[in-house]
């Protein structure tokens, strides 16, 4: 199997190298970790699926090992009270986007765990720091009356609608990293985030424009990384790059990170999309979210048609033809950082 090599750029063999890891966080752990290197010129290569096996392994032996509290445990008692992650972050008193990452998999240390596990078993000790929160303004009124007051049923229920529409997302967009995904597994929280994110910056977000906002940040992360951002795939529609089968619709439909404003105009209906402001871009690296600022910094200004015109000069526009998937490798030349 081939992948990008961004020190040679250009597709290269590479081959598995199996390193010890004997200790992760003071704790033995005695398991190893996979790293991918490029045959040509033996530096390693960020591989995101095998990275992503390395930690699952490294950090299920290390929760193991130190009895750490489950990703799924914080989640069921989010839900339990419909707190958003903020909210969480904010009783506990840790530093921002702390829970987040913990859901994601990333690993507390023992004694932030020990704390969780102990306000997820004791109801009354929670309820001790939602007042305590609300005391020293952490947390407002609404929040406070929303844990109080909180009905269980109706919860689950709108819980369950909105996974079963993330299980068809996931189904139809989610697959091995390639180069239609730039070779990044797609994430659906973290394009949620990143579309909340760009419309907190930008007033005139519609849902065309929006498309190809996300279509030149992943393929500007392309050209400089030879991965992209968000793992969505695009196809060639006539106003440019487009996430293929119009799944931002059902992306949207469940989003609790932007809502949609409907106005008329002579064109007929426009859908503007409005920043709950509530995004958490915490899981993405420095590098990512300058790209994201640079495609803003250029998309910015200018209207939906004239963003859809620049699609227009693309490679990745011009080289292929109505509903055909765009392939990332056309990222290489891009016209709008010229
Ligand atoms: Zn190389």
């Amino acid at each position: 199997m081939k992948v990008y090599c961004p020190y040679c750029r250009k597709e290269v063999e590479y081959e598995i190298e199996k390193r010890d890891i004997k200790e992760f966080r003071g704790i033995k752990i005695n398991t190893y970790e996979n790293v991918a290197v490029c045959k040509e010129c033996h530096q390693d290569l960020y591989i995101n699926e095998i990275e992503n096996k390395n930690n699952k392994r490294i950090y299920e032996l290390y929760r193991e090992k130190a009895d750490i509290v489950k990703p799924q445990d914080i989640i069921d008692l989010r839900n339990k009270y419909n707190i958003s992650q903020r909210e969480l972050t904010a009783i506990l008193g840790f530093g921002k986007m702390t829970i987040n990452r913990y859901e994601r998999g990333g690993v507390p240390t023992k004694s932030q765990s020990d704390y969780i596990k102990l306000l997820i078993e004791n109801n009354d000790k929670f309820i001790e720091k939602v007042k305590e929160a609300l005391e020293k303004a952490n947390i407002n009124e609404k929040t406070y009356e929303k844990i109080m007051s909180q009905k269980i049923e109706t919860n689950s229920i709108l819980k369950n609608v909105r996974n079963v529409f993330k299980n068809c997302i996931n189904m139809k967009l989610n697959r091995k990293p390639d180069i239609y995904n730039g070779y990044k597994e797609f994430d659906l929280e973290l394009v949620e985030n990143i579309i909340s994110y760009i419309a907190s910056k930008v007033t005139n977000l519609t849902i065309t424009s929006m498309n190809k906002y996300l279509w030149f940040i992943d393929s500007l992360s392309f050209n400089q990384r030879g991965i992209s951002i968000t793992g969505l795939t695009y196809e060639h529609e006539k106003f440019g790059p487009t996430i293929i089968e119009k799944e931002y619709n059902d992306i949207s439909f469940i989003s609790d990170k932007y809502s949609k404003e409907y106005y008329e105009n002579e064109n007929g209906t426009t859908t503007k999309i409005i920043s709950n402001k509530n995004f958490d871009l915490s899981q993405l690296r420095d590098e990512e979210i300058e790209i994201i600022d640079t495609i803003i910094k250029i998309l910015k200004n200018k209207s939906v048609t004239e963003i859809s015109e620049l699609s227009h000069r693309e490679e990745g526009w011009k080289k292929t033809k109505r509903f055909e998937k765009i392939p990332f490798d056309y990222a290489m030349n891009l016209n709008i950082i010229k």
